[in-house]
């Protein structure tokens, strides 16, 4: 039978490449793509049946990457960095991202209830989003806790923040206080206390369609202030010094305390970038200390490629919790070979040179890197320490799925599954630079940082996004309401 052009079967196929499906292994198969789904697996398609085809001979075709820990907005219009940014994650292979918001300073710099302020958010991203998107909000305020129900029911809202070090926030003795910094009447952990109560029910009451959790940045204020005053003394500055600031045993304080809650209150915690063997440590001591609570272990792409040696200095590599020296990197990295850590994400945060001026304590924290979630993992765990491939889908798409409530819509290669998708060279080589990433940002820590393995395509939703290092599809990204098989009513 002849097929027209015009009546293809499939809107798109991706052919003659190795299929990498998390849990699974790699295996050679053609996949097709029907109104922004996966229809079919097959040995072999026809290419005549499809409208779009690409030939992916010779390279993998992973599950797009989901990168839960990104900062839309926190130093810019919402809007436009809504659009940039998302740019930006097509160039790493990601075709959805999870994004932080809260009230107080940056962001919208405002506080107030979540039933004015997120519509107004999901408003400024609606239409901006080359990528599919969702949002984590943190409550900052004892009148936002009673909205947590309305969030995750009403809302899509599956999940949620808190900050540690907000507490006693007095970061250098000309910065802001903590409370007007978090424009909250009371943010310690009495506030975390309830917050965790308020999370644990709506997992009871909603859970059953997918994970509800709580996110928590453990860094312990106290112990920063004193250790500034410390560095300070020895006239100390730069990344190196700026770590010693807020060293290791400070995050497992934060974990140590944020676990005791979690499990007093059976509240599903996500421990966030963990940045230090002693960090690690900390979260696996209080998965065997509290046996049956849902604790899952984060870690960035900085904190497994970059030492304050080779990040560019403040000015360019300033984030918290602050990147670390060797021993670090490859202690997490024995991490994720045990399964201990489960998800690497960016912790993308758009942040100009303009702004990480002043020095090693008033220069902004956080930068960009959803563009390097594929490229860092193939190079740095594929290529360098023979970590499996799958097991790369699974830490950067099945893993942040599950933990979020998007699995396995999201974070697979299935028939059924939206049909997104990152198609990787293995073998091609070159350094990260500024211009390669088609972000906002103007500079980037990971600028001159050798990578094999980048993707060529990232298709979303059955659409060619990118392609060679061009953007070729339109804002159109929707906004995921999470658990997804709650609020599509399917189980
Ligand atoms: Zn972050």
């Amino acid at each position: 039978m002849e097929v027209a052009a015009d009546m293809a079967r499939f809107d798109l196929a991706v052919v003659n490449g190795t299929l990498v499906i998390p849990f699974v292994g790699t295996l050679s198969g053609d996949v097709a793509a029907r109104d922004g789904t996966i229809v079919q697996i097959a040995d072999a398609i026809d290419p005549a049946d499809a409208e779009v085809v690409i030939d992916a001979r010779g390279k993998l075709v992973f599950p797009g990457a989901v990168d839960p820990h990104v900062h839309i907005g926190i130093y810019r219009p919402v809007t436009a960095d809504a659009e940039s940014e998302t740019t930006s994650s097509l160039v790493g292979g990601v075709t959805t991202v999870v994004s932080y918001f809260r009230t107080g300073s940056h962001y919208l710099n405002k506080t107030g209830l979540y039933h004015e302020i997120l519509p107004e958010v999901l408003d400024a991203v609606r239409g901006h989003a080359y990528t599919d998107y969702g949002f984590h909000i943190a409550v900052m305020t004892s009148a936002q806790v009673d909205e947590v129900d309305w969030m995750v029911g009403e809302m899509g809202i599956g999940s949620f923040k808190y900050y540690m070090f907000y507490k006693g926030l007095n970061l250098a003795a000309s910065s802001t206080d903590a409370a007007a910094y978090t424009m909250s009447d009371v943010y310690d952990l009495g506030h975390l206390y309830r917050y965790m109560q308020a999370v644990s029910a709506a997992s009871r009451k909603y859970g059953q369609a997918g994970r509800i959790s709580l996110s928590i940045h453990c860094e312990h204020a106290e112990i920063i202030r004193t250790m500034i005053d410390e560095i300070n003394a020895e006239r100390a500055s730069g990344l190196e010094a700026y770590s010693r600031a807020r060293p290791p045993f400070q995050e497992r304080l934060a974990i140590a305390e944020a676990t005791l809650l979690a499990d007093q209150t059976a509240c599903p915690i996500n421990l966030l970038h963990l940045s230090s063997a002693e960090a690690l440590a900390g979260g696996i001591k209080a998965r065997r200390d509290y046996d049956g609570l849902d604790i899952q272990l984060e870690t960035t792409l900085h904190h497994l490629a970059l030492t304050y040696d080779t990040a560019h200095g403040i000015e360019s590599g300033k984030v918290n919790p602050p990147i670390r020296g060797q021993d670090d990197i490859e202690a997490l990295w024995r991490g994720i070979f045990r399964g201990d850590l489960n998800q690497v994400v960016s912790d993308h945060a758009c942040c100009q040179t303009e702004i990480k001026q002043g020095g090693t304590w008033e220069a902004q924290p956080g930068f960009g890197g959803t563009g390097l979630l594929y490229p860092v993992m193939v190079s740095e765990g594929y290529h360098k320490r023979g970590l499996p491939l799958q097991r790369v889908a699974e830490l950067i798409s099945a893993q942040p799925a599950r933990n979020f409530g998007l699995y396995p819509r999201k974070g697979t290669i299935a028939v059924g599954a939206d049909a997104d998708l990152a198609i990787v060279d293995p073998n091609e080589e070159g350094p990260v630079t500024v211009d390669r990433c088609l972000s906002a940002q103007d500079h980037t820590p990971f600028d001159g940082f050798p990578i094999k393995g980048w993707p060529t395509h990232t298709i979303r939703g059955g659409q060619l996004m990118f392609e060679h290092g061009k953007v070729v599809g339109k804002p159109d990204g929707r906004f995921l309401k999470r658990p997804l098989a709650l609020h599509e009513g399917r189980g």
